[in-house]
């Protein structure tokens, strides 16, 4: 079996440890590949290739952005080259289907060319100021932020990758990249590409391992002037504590238990689609998954037997034949969604459909859950104020469009939202409402490159994404250039 090595300095390498991770096929339960394990010596070496290549040889950080821009731009043709095989990766890594794993591969392909577009465009400030100083030509320029340590989940391990590294990349800094133990193949894969490509020596390093070993050291290094995080709220709590370090700049992208409200005017039949594309899509392991249904009570009886039929009818299957869903990424992750619809049974919610692990045929050994319904919920069950990240939804109702903002609201999260109806100003006025980052009106979860990413509350800090997800890897510094040399004369008053 073929053992992957990490990038670090521009060199691929087994690293100290001696360890390797095993890589394991969710649809079965077969280990099909291993990947070496960084120590905290290998992470260290990394950290510190990338402050060479920032501090010292500084090729990436001085090349001019049109070159830069040509760069990436030659990245997003060599991911397009091979986004089949990046495409299947992820399908056989996470369990994704095959259908929607390239359409993050065409997602990253575009986030690539946008930060190639977007470095050129032109930018900043300027402003002329007349004032007991003199005549000052004031503007502004934006830098890169200098050494990043970047960490990503398993949920969309290439995609995820691609939203933090496109716009690193793009502002010119150099990184130290960790993705999910869980899920490694792909971002080994990009950076095949990166080399490919021929990005200088030391300005992207490849790190694989624990979060609690070698993702603290990158979140707490001295040596790191900035970290940015996407995964559980939990973990990005710990990372803050960790950057508080050396105060360097953070980015989080965390958990979300996002409301899907639903009034009794909206079309009912395309809720219904989108609500399983809202809850369903990617086996429910999406950060931004509409895990609450808040219906108006009117309708919730026609809407809840509807959404239950179509899930009932929904095929599981490999990810590699386009199933509805596949399979949950782990066996641990599998049954730690069980043990939610559990408690979820136990709270006294009405299980509408699904609820079991799945074995039929060719899934007798993946990790497969039915999608599943729970009716009846209540604002204090755990299936409610709990992120459970697989196929489950709750459903709540309501009778005004008050008590409906104020159940949307009701979590400590605020990633996403979403409200159907055919009502145009009721529409906007509940968006405007929602306490959230991320909004649909009579959709759910499409999402563009060129659109800020992030969450309010404990949902995290900062965006991805846009012209946003650039900033955040900039500082923008104030440089006031005096037009009036010579004595001001103040202390001759
Ligand atoms: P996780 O928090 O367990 O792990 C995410 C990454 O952080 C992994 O690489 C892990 O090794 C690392 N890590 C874990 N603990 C760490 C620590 N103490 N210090 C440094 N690194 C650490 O999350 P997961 O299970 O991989 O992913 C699921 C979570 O990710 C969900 O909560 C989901 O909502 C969230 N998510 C959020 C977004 C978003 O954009 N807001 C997108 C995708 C996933």
């Amino acid at each position: 079996m073929e053992i992957k090595k990490m990038f670090i300095d521009g060199e691929w390498t087994e690293g100290t440890s001696g360890k390797t991770i095993a890589v394991v096929n969710p649809a079965n339960g077969e280990t099909f590949a291993q990947v070496c394990e960084s120590s905290l010596m290998d992470t260290q070496k990394a950290i510190l290739a990338a402050k060479r290549s920032f501090y010292e040889t500084r090729e990436w950080r001085d090349m001019d952005s049109q070159q830069r821009g040509d760069m990436l731009l030659k990245i997003a043709d060599l991911i397009e080259e091979k986004a089949e095989e990046f495409a299947k990766l992820d399908a056989l890594d996470n369990g994704k289907p095959l259908r929607e794993a390239e359409g993050d591969v065409d997602d990253g392909i575009h986030t690539f060319r946008y930060y190639a577009g977007l470095i050129k465009a032109p930018y900043g400030g300027v402003y002329d100021v007349n004032g007991n100083f003199g005549t000052m030509h004031s503007y502004t320029v934006h830098e890169p932020v200098g050494v990043c340590a970047q960490i990503t989940p398993w949920n969309y391990p290439f995609l995820m990758a691609v939203w933090k590294l496109a716009p690193a990349l793009a502002a010119g800094n150099s990184i130290v990249f960790k993705p999910s133990s869980e899920t490694m193949l792909s971002t080994i894969k990009l950076f095949e590409v990166f080399e490919e490509a021929g990005l200088p020596k030391g300005c992207v390093n490849l790190v694989m391992g624990p979060g609690a070993t070698v993702g603290n050291l990158m979140a707490k290094s001295k040596d790191v002037d900035m970290v940015t995080f996407t995964g559980s709220t939990e973990a990005g709590q710990s990372i803050m504590r960790a950057a508080a370090e050396n105060v360097k700049k953070i980015g989080l992208e965390l958990g979300g238990k996002s409301p899907n409200v639903i009034f009794a005017d909206a079309d009912l039949e395309g809720a219904v689609e989108w609500a399983m594309i809202g809850i369903f899509f990617n086996q429910g392991e999406v950060c931004s998954a509409g895990s609450r249904i808040i219906i108006e009570e009117s309708v919730k009886e026609k809407f809840v037997a509807r959404l239950a039929e179509r899930a009932n009818a929904m095929t599981l299957g490999n990810p590699l034949d386009n199933p509805d869903m596949g399979p949950l990424v782990s066996e641990k992750h599998m049954n730690r969604v069980l043990k939610y619809i559990e408690i979820g049974k136990e709270e006294g919610a009405a299980l509408v459909c699904g609820g079991f692990r799945y074995t039929e045929g060719e899934c007798a050994t993946g990790y497969y859950v039915r999608p599943t319904i729970f009716d009846n919920c209540t604002a204090d069950m755990r299936i409610v104020q709990e992120e459970i990240f697989g196929p489950v939804v709750a459903i709540q109702t309501f009778q005004t469009e008050e008590e409906a903002v104020k159940l949307a609201n009701d979590t400590i999260y605020g990633l996403a939202g979403a409200v159907f109806t055919s009502d145009g100003a009721r529409a906007i006025r509940v968006i405007k409402e929602i306490r959230a980052g991320i909004t649909w009106i009579n959709c759910y979860n499409p999402t563009y490159n060129e659109a800020p990413w992030g969450g309010y509350k404990m949902s995290g800090i900062g965006r991805e994404l846009g012209i946003h997800g650039l900033e955040e890897y900039q500082e923008v510094k104030q440089i006031n250039m005096n037009l009036t040399p010579g004595i001001v004369g103040w202390y001759e008053h």
